[in-house]
């Protein structure tokens, strides 16, 4: 016998009894999106290579070791995109939308990064990215925060994540704490691990990032960025967490925290849980002030994040009112070929008057016992059941199968009235 294939290491199938908790989120993620005014944009899955290599750049983990990269058939490189926002510049600039406009964006779909699959670490997984253009004042990094907020409230694991701040100052101001930290971890050099003397060079702040418990110490009592700030930056953050204040919106001041990104400035945030081990993170974004013009464009003001949605998921796979979301309302039952004949027309028209409605017919043959067990099987509220004598009377049963109410006959009349509530 033929050997089966199976999936590729860390892609998952999502089944249909898993289906119904994504789109139960989706939904609120479209609502929550649609309340803010933003606006959908969709993007191709695969981009040239050279776009994500000059917008996270080449010294980065996602370039260095994370992409799914390959030559098309004409030689060309390509890649299937580890993020979305060096993409979602790349339309934007290509589409002319970058110039004297204000964009509030979100897309949402596959990334693919080569890295160890673990809980919450996967090589295809799904991000919600949202993306706005144009702004320079802090009010539109509190308001994706804001969002995001009122997401986890709406999903109801508001209590289980925690949002920490930092601001990576200026461009200028962060080429001279570069320059501090260089010197600083250059002192301490044999306490860095082999991938921070790689990074101290290429990219030290990344060094703050670290996870290695050997290092915390050091890291611990690195200078700070947030404490060499200018003038203009520090009125910038307290801007943001003056509106966090006002709404409400509780914070840490994270001063490791860092986008290991060149082109970030001013604000960063995470939405960090504890639920989840090593895979915290559930959200991280900020202020990418310098990517538009590193991609071509005019200097331009950008400030976004991404979600990962695994996470989420894990973050809300105890609720047990999720566990039991249902697909079908109705169920109908057809015993006899008469039946079969009126039952598909009645079903019909069930969909034409009950708005919403979500109604089974049962297909093929079967005795009335056996439909029954699918009925009940299917997670519906209600069997409807046709058999000779309803036909013949032009009557429906309905027999409900969540409660003790009895079950009866009744005109096809009644049953819209009463499927309508
Ligand atoms: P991490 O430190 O966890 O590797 P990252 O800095 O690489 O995260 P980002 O590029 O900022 O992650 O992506 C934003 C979010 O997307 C992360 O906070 C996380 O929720 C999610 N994410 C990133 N990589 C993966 C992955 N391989 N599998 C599942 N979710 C992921
Ligand atoms: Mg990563």
């Amino acid at each position: 016998m033929a050997k089966n294939i199976q999936a590729i290491r860390g892609m998952h199938d999502v089944l249909p009894e898993q289906t119904a908790c994504w789109q139960f989120v989706e939904q609120h993620v479209r609502d929550v999106l649609g309340a803010y005014g933003y606006k959908e944009i969709r993007l191709p899955i695969v981009e040239k290579t050279e776009l994500f290599k000059r917008s996270i750049g080449e010294v980065t983990d996602i370039v260095e070791k994370e992409m799914y990269t390959f030559d098309d058939r004409n030689g060309e490189s390509l890649t299937l995109r580890p993020e979305g926002t060096a993409g979602c510049v790349r339309a934007c600039l290509e589409h002319g939308l970058l110039h004297n406009q204000i964009h509030r964006l979100w897309y949402y779909g596959q990334m693919f990064r080569y890295e160890r699959p673990q809980k919450g670490r996967y090589r295809q997984f799904i991000q919600l990215g949202v993306e706005t253009y144009g702004m320079a004042d802090a009010d539109i990094d509190a308001e994706l925060i804001q969002l995001s907020h009122r997401l986890w409230q709406r999903l109801g694991i508001s209590d289980t994540v925690e949002l920490q701040l930092n601001s990576l100052g200026t461009i200028e101001e962060r080429a001279v704490y570069r320059e501090q930290l260089v010197e600083y971890f250059s002192v301490h050099k044999e306490q860095l691990d082999e991938d921070s003397q790689r990074r101290l060079l290429s990219n030290p702040l990344r060094i703050l990032d670290t996870k290695n418990p050997d290092m915390q110490v050091l890291v611990e009592a690195a200078p700070k960025l947030m404490e060499s700030l200018g003038a203009e930056s520090k009125a910038h953050f307290k801007g943001l967490t003056d509106t966090l204040d006002t709404l409400g919106i509780a914070y840490t001041l994270n001063k490791r925290l860092v986008r290991g990104l060149d082109y970030y400035s001013k604000t960063v945030f995470e939405w960090v849980t504890t639920e989840l081990g090593a895979q915290g993170t559930v959200c991280a974004g900020g202020r990418y002030d310098g990517l538009i013009e590193q991609l071509g464009g005019k200097p331009n003001h950008a400030v976004g994040f991404a979600m990962g949605m695994e996470r989420i998921l894990s973050l809300l796979e105890n609720r047990k009112e999720l566990a039991n979301i249902k697909s079908i309302d109705a169920y109908m039952i057809l015993v006899g070929e008469a039946a079969k004949k009126t039952g598909v027309v009645l079903a019909e028209k069930i969909r034409d008057s009950v708005p919403h409605i979500r109604l089974q017919m049962h297909c093929g043959s079967g005795s009335f016992k056996s439909q029954f067990k699918k009925a009940d099987k299917s997670g519906a509220d209600y069997a409807l059941i046709l058999a000779d004598e309803e036909v013949s009377s032009n009557k429906v049963s309905i027999k409900f199968l969540r409660t003790d109410e009895e079950q009866r006959t009744i005109s096809i009349a009644e049953l819209i009235e009463l499927l309508k509530k």
